[in-house]
């Protein structure tokens, strides 16, 4: 006998609290770093439930955590919820968990219901999403979806000094109850709860954002290279100074960039100046430049201006000026068969929603390169994350957990 599954409020709230235990901060937060002790025990306790209850549990290479509530038809590709458990050093108890831990409780609100889906549906903690202690973020779900290789990052150094191999290894040992499967088994598609990280949800009342694409991001570091020159004897004429050179740069691109466009980004994260000395006109800047934009071609063309402010204005102080792209991450448009699923059980729960475009990356920008994807945001407390005051309501945890659970049994269905 079979009848509505539905989320168990109590249970869940319990389990984002025993969770927040594992690593928990005397802030309220957590630091629950990628293949920590912590983490380890989270995805222990994790597996173990999931034995608990009669779900398959699996491991890749990556790490990656899967936990399977079988399907009708075995033969079909699972269908993937989740998100990661791990956090930034002083990071908040729902980055990461509450999507994993409620897409867990739809598993279990699914058992107690005794529905039997067409398909599998696994859960999924991806390792390393947050990329503070290894880097590159997203390292699970990158190598899940093909746009990168654990091999690749073996010898990545922990900002501890730990060796990723060495960490990677102790982790999987951890749990030797998972079945180890190859990395990147095919999915149907891929559903991601997660917190907004941005003040837009609260501030409209909206219960539900309906996530439908990921913006782009270019990170670039400029340098002027000028002449270091004593503060009080040299004049304006002979000056070859950098800092000058970065000031005009950086204003122009502040007021023209952000201002022209509600949807662009413009941060200036970091500058560093040398010798570095109070009277000495510095030799050289550098500075970071951090744009985002949801438009490939909006993205480009801002960088494009970015370099061209940058190298007139290190014309006109007589420096040198060199530009060079970190980090060049493509927008990600997610797949409007997952979104309309997102919207219709909004529609059938009686819960509001609204579309948005995320300002942060995410595991299920690269998922949505394999697989249809979106994601499903929550409003956090005036947009705070990554802090240990990082905050959602117990309505907003609830809610958001019953649009999961009524999108995969959408989606489940083959
Ligand atoms: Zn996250």
């Amino acid at each position: 006998m079979s009848r509505q599954p539905e989320v168990n409020p109590a249970r869940l709230l319990r389990s984002v609290a025993d969770f927040a235990a594992i690593g928990a901060t005397p802030a309220g937060g957590v630091n629950r770093q990628a293949l920590s002790v912590e983490d380890r025990a989270a995805r222990r306790l994790l597996a173990e439930r999931a034995m608990a209850r009669g779900f398959g549990v699996f491991q890749d290479e990556a790490a990656n955590l899967f936990l399977r509530r079988e399907g009708r038809d075995t033969a079909l590709p699972p269908l993937l919820i989740g998100s990661h458990l791990d956090s930034q050093p002083t990071g908040g108890r729902f980055d990461g968990a509450l999507g994993t831990l409620s897409a867990f409780e739809a598993l279990e609100a699914l058992a107690d219901a005794g529905i039997e889906t067409d398909r599998a549906i696994e859960v999924v903690a991806f390792t390393n999403e947050e990329g503070s202690r290894f880097s590159p973020g997203c390292m699970g779900s990158m190598a899940f979806a093909r746009a990168g290789s654990m091999s690749d990052w073996r010898g990545a150094q922990a900002t501890d000094g730990a060796l990723l191999a060495d960490e990677l290894a102790a982790t999987l040992d951890a749990l030797p109850q998972a079945r180890v499967r190859p990395i990147g088994h095919p999915i149907s598609a891929f559903v991601e709860l997660h917190i907004e990280q941005g003040p837009i949800l609260e501030r409209e009342d909206v219960p539900i954002g309906v996530v439908t694409a990921v913006q782009g991001t270019k990170w670039l570091e400029v340098a002027f290279s000028g002449e270091a020159a004593h503060a009080g004897t040299t004049p304006l004429e002979f000056r070859k100074d950098p800092m000058g050179a970065a000031a005009a740069a950086i204003a122009r691109i502040q007021d023209d960039i952000m201002p022209a466009d509600p949807e662009a980004r413009l941060t200036v994260g970091r500058i560093a100046a040398e010798p570095g000395s109070i009277n000495v006109i510095p030799s050289r800047v550098s500075f970071t430049v951090d744009i985002r934009h949801p438009d490939a071609a909006t993205l480009a063309a801002m960088e494009q201006r970015v370099r061209e402010e940058c190298e007139g204005a290190g014309e006109r102080w007589g420096c040198r000026t060199a530009i060079q792209q970190r980090v060049d991450m493509a927008p990600g448009r997610f797949a409007p068969s997952v979104t309309a699923a997102i919207e219709e059980t909004c529609r059938a729960l009686g819960i509001r929603c609204r579309p948005m475009v995320s300002g942060a990356f995410h595991d299920a920008l690269f998922v949505g390169r394999v697989a249809p994807a979106a994601m499903i945001f929550v409003p956090c407390r005036n947009g705070v994350s990554h802090n240990e005051a990082e905050f959602v309501s117990d309505e907003h945890i609830i809610a958001g957990a019953r649009t999961l659970l009524g999108v995969a049994l959408r989606l489940s269905a083959a």
